[in-house]
């Protein structure tokens, strides 16, 4: 396909504009998540449900995927339009988070056309959601250790053990699943399988996990005995390690092929500078406070920062010397960064700070409260910081391996 001229990018856009000025939800009367992790409540799913799939069909979500396979074949650069133009209307964030994330582009990269064919379309139209089962209880950050196992029996596999930390879980019509095959293989890494597993099997159980915040948004997921078809199997026997891998290239943003929209809404840097103005701290506006200023300043600039290596990463020729060096960092800075700016939000609430969503008096409706709490979910889930830290350390500097 031949670059797209200014002009069809420039009518691309006005129509993205007018598409979501008119069809942005308002105010639906109960409260939406701000991130795809935070999905609790049946009413808040079929309405994020309804929303991604009115997205979908009028073509402002996997405008860069193939259109054989339910997407429009554009260029990314309509992607990004479109995904700006939602982001500019404030619409609310599409809920099917893993399957457009990662599942639906480790499909696209890594799956068989029969896969493609029975996946992806129904990811992007929400039709079927899907979830992530990595994380054991006793094996998070050392996934390579996961012994949920499946054994094979005839046109079946048959697993057990349990997952944990399973995002919309209780939502979701298939997993991408993690486990053990061989138990006696060489190395415990080439013991491991990958499966497209669906929810609905006999034996598998969710049961929703209650966070800080007093929300749901994941559960524990049992297996016992499970039954699931042969050809769940992604990719060959004992070669889950590496599949697996690849996912999480795709949750932590160093690999890109996504197909637009965001699943987490970010809260500005600017509103925080706003709260500044108006709090209280010891007897004057935060603002005029040398201390905090210095704060804000600091803020200020480390959130252009990303916003310009994030703007870098899309730009060979900027990233020749250390290739690999902003995707492998940018889970890493934007979830510390995030946790942060929350936190000083918080802390300039003063005793104000103590009210929480629900509370009449909480300023904003206790967003930043709430969003401080969560906040610390994004350091965790994907891989911890310390694991961020580690990989940055082997992968980028050379540094031996910890
Ligand atoms: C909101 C949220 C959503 C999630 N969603 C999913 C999901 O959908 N599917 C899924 O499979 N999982 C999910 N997870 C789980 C997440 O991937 C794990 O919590 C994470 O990988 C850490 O594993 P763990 O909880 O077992 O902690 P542990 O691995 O036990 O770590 C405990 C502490 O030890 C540190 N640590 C461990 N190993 C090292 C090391 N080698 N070097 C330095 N420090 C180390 C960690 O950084 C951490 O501070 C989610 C988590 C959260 C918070």
């Amino acid at each position: 396909m031949t670059a797209p001229s200014q002009q069809e990018l420039d009518e691309y856009r006005a129509d993205a504009r007018a598409w979501f000025s008119e069809h942005t939800p308002k105010d639906p009367g109960f409260m939406l998540p701000l991130t795809f992790m935070e999905v609790g409540t049946q009413q808040q799913f079929d309405f994020l449900r309804e929303w991604q799939n009115k997205v979908w069909a009028a073509g402002y979500l996997g405008g860069n995927w193939p259109e054989q396979y339910g997407g429009r074949g554009l260029p990314e650069v309509f992607r990004d339009i479109a995904t700006k133009e939602m982001s500019r209307a404030g619409g609310p964030i599409m809920l099917n988070a893993i399957g457009l994330n990662w599942a639906g582009p480790l499909i696209l990269d890594m799956g068989t056309d029969e896969e493609r064919a029975r996946y992806i379309k129904n990811i992007l139209s929400a039709e079927d959601i899907w979830c992530q089962g990595f994380s054991e209880p006793e094996h998070g950050s050392d996934l390579g250790n996961a012994q949920t196992k499946a054994v094979r029996d005839g046109d079946e596999w048959v697993i057990n053990g349990s997952k944990i930390w399973t995002t919309q879980g209780n939502f979701a019509k298939y997993m991408i699943l993690l486990a053990r095959t061989n138990p006696d293989a060489p190395t415990k890494y080439k013991g491991l399988s990958f499966f497209l597993s669906p929810m609905d099997a006999p034996g598998i159980e969710t049961v929703p996990i209650r966070k800080l915040t007093g929300e749901y948004g994941f559960t524990q997921t049992f297996f016992n005995d499970a039954r699931i078809p042969a050809d769940c199997l992604m990719g060959e026997e004992g070669e889950g390690w590496k599949v697996a891998m690849r996912t999480l290239e795709y949750e932590r943003g160093a690999r890109g092929g996504q197909p637009g929209g965001y699943v987490m809404t970010y809260p500005d840097i600017t509103q925080v500078v706003e709260l500044a103005r108006t709090a209280n701290y010891n007897g004057k506006p935060a603002i005029e406070d040398t201390l905090i200023r210095d704060e804000l300043v600091s803020l200020l600039m480390e959130a252009r920062s990303l916003r310009l290596s994030s703007a870098r990463t899309g730009m060979a020729p900027l990233n020749q010397e250390r290739p690999l060096s902003i995707p492998l960092s940018s889970k890493l800075v934007s979830s510390e960064f995030m946790k942060r700016m929350a936190e000083l939000a918080t802390r300039l609430q003063g005793t104000r700070s103590a009210y929480y969503v629900g509370d009449e008096d909480a300023h904003a409706h206790g967003i930043w409260q709430r969003g401080y709490l969560n906040s610390f979910s994004a350091t965790i889930g994907g891989g911890t910081s310390e694991i961020q830290h580690n990989i940055i350390g082997e992968h980028v500097l050379g540094l031996p391996k910890s």
